[in-house]
């Protein structure tokens, strides 16, 4: 199997799909996942897209077993194709120039002909082809391609797929100045390089028939083809950057978990019943060519964050927790010192309060901020909740309440002993816990969302809970 990127845009999520397919498919087969970069185009290449397209396989953990290969690499090889084909009659040399080919071209176009190539220099004698070598013509090679019949594509997707050879011309495989098209380049490489299945987008279903005549003209077996269907948007038009993130590495920016991605991906125009959630492994277990659907798939970003949170509220809290903290930084939430302060155990543990409610990993990071900083100062009061709750009229609650948790030995500062001596508190004050709960919760976080009231200060721990008390008393002094 191979994955053949070229370098001309970042890896998409329609990319990242055939790769994860070809990879599927080749784990569970035993075969080898082969990285391949089509860079024979030189004005449409940018080679600082290679970089983070490895970046984006290696974050999906689709690993390679060879390359990458770079097809600007290995000229030396479609030369001696070239040649080979030459040879032995399979190809000739082509020694129209540009403007000639250009002048037929118009004219087939005036005449509302489709503008093949007219084969004048497949009947050039020796002779004739010695006399334009002398005039300095530089030859381009071009394929015998068959003028009547069919070609018919067994594609395992799209079934039998028939093109009227007529349509076909002796196309160029290798130009005068050497470069193999891009045509000749995929078929030397699949052949030489043993790849047996080729997954790939539908878009080369057309350039299908021309790889078949090539393989013929090698004597080479071709292999089996699976062209799989685009990925659509939810209008049902292609998806495209004004559909919003498309780069794999922008889900990645958004806190969307590889694990995620590529469960989100593999149903992607793939499925297995109506199973949605699949490990790794499962994946590999039961992937199968067949099971890939002929209609596009449509893009929903609702459904893959339902499955990152489905990852997030499954997956192991400590990881969880060293991602929360890098976006935490990352997104200058936090400042690397600051984060390190906190521990790996409390950045697992911030997760666990936070996971049931939090879709992404910079939710989580945003969430957790206030909970893990550790200077008072530093928590940001939300201006509406400090309005709503922490009014003057409050301050005589919440001033009983800090001296309450003064008292509170550092050994029951945990959840449950908490919460039996707040109520007590509050009986014996003949109020209640709703009166209390979010005054306190804003007091302590800045706001008045997030999880249960005991958690969040056992989780804050005694001497944060009450530097944060005293720091919000402050401000409800201020209160107008
Ligand atoms: N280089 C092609 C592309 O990026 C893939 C060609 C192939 O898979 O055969 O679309």
């Amino acid at each position: 199997m191979r994955f053949a990127p070229s370098p001309t845009g970042e890896l998409h999520v329609g990319g990242a799909r055939t790769a994860l397919f070809n990879w599927l498919f080749a784990r569970k087969h035993g075969g080898a996942f082969i990285l391949r970069f089509e860079d024979t185009d030189v004005e449409r290449n940018r080679p600082e897209l290679i970089e983070p397209i490895l970046e984006s396989l290696r974050w999906l953990g689709l690993d390679w077993d060879e390359g990458p290969y770079f097809q600007s690499q290995r000229l030396a090889l479609y030369r001696e194709y070239a040649e080979r084909l030459l040879e032995e009659g399979r190809a000739y040399p082509c020694y129209c120039t540009p403007e000639e080919l250009e002048a037929k071209r118009k004219r087939a176009l005036a005449e509302k002909r489709t503008p093949l190539y007219d084969g004048t220099c497949r009947r050039l004698t020796p002779e004739e082809r010695e006399a334009l070598e002398r005039q300095g013509r530089r030859p381009a090679v071009r394929i015998v391609a068959p003028k009547e019949g069919v070609t018919v594509v067994e594609d395992v997707v799209r079934g039998r797929v028939e093109f009227d050879n007529r349509e076909l011309d002796d196309f160029i495989i290798l130009r005068s100045d050497g470069r193999p098209t891009y045509n000749f380049a995929v078929v030397v490489d699949d052949h030489t390089m043993g790849i047996t299945h080729v997954i790939r987008a539908d878009e080369h279903l057309k350039n299908t028939p021309k790889q078949l005549l090539i393989y013929r003209a090698l004597g080479a077996t071709p292999p089996v083809f699976a062209h799989v269907p685009m990925v659509l948007a939810k209008d049902r038009t292609k998806l495209s950057k004004r559909h919003g993130a498309t780069a794999v590495l922008e889900y990645r920016e958004r806190g969307i978990l590889p694990e995620a991605l590529v469960n989100y991906l593999a149903r992607l125009g793939w499925s297995h019943g109506d199973q949605e959630i699949f490990s790794r492994e499962e994946l590999i277990e039961k992937f199968s060519l067949e099971a890939i659907h002929p209609s596009p798939a449509i893009f929903d970003e609702e459904k893959l964050l339902w499955l990152n949170h489905h990852y997030i509220k499954t997956g192991d809290p400590r990881r969880l927790g060293r991602l929360v903290r890098e976006f935490a930084v990352k997104k200058g939430f936090l400042s690397e010192e600051e984060a390190q302060g906190v521990g790996e155990e409390r950045w697992a543990r911030v997760v666990e309060l936070f996971r049931e409610r939090k879709r992404t990993l910079v939710e989580l990071a945003e969430a957790a901020v206030p909970f893990v900083v550790p200077d008072p100062e530093r928590v940001e009061y939300d201006e509406k909740a400090v309005a709503t709750w922490l009014t003057p009229e409050r301050a005589p609650l919440l001033q009983g309440l800090l001296g309450t948790l003064k008292d509170v030995p550092e050994a029951e500062w945990t959840a449950p002993q908490l919460e039996a001596r707040i109520r007590a508190w509050l009986e014996a004050q003949g109020r209640q816990l709703k009166e209390l709960a979010q005054p306190c919760r804003v007091a302590v976080t800045g706001t008045d969302r997030g999880p249960g009231l005991f958690e969040t200060l056992e989780f804050l721990g005694k001497a944060q809970t009450l530097k944060r008390l005293e720091r919000a008393l402050q401000l409800v002094e201020k209160q107008p």
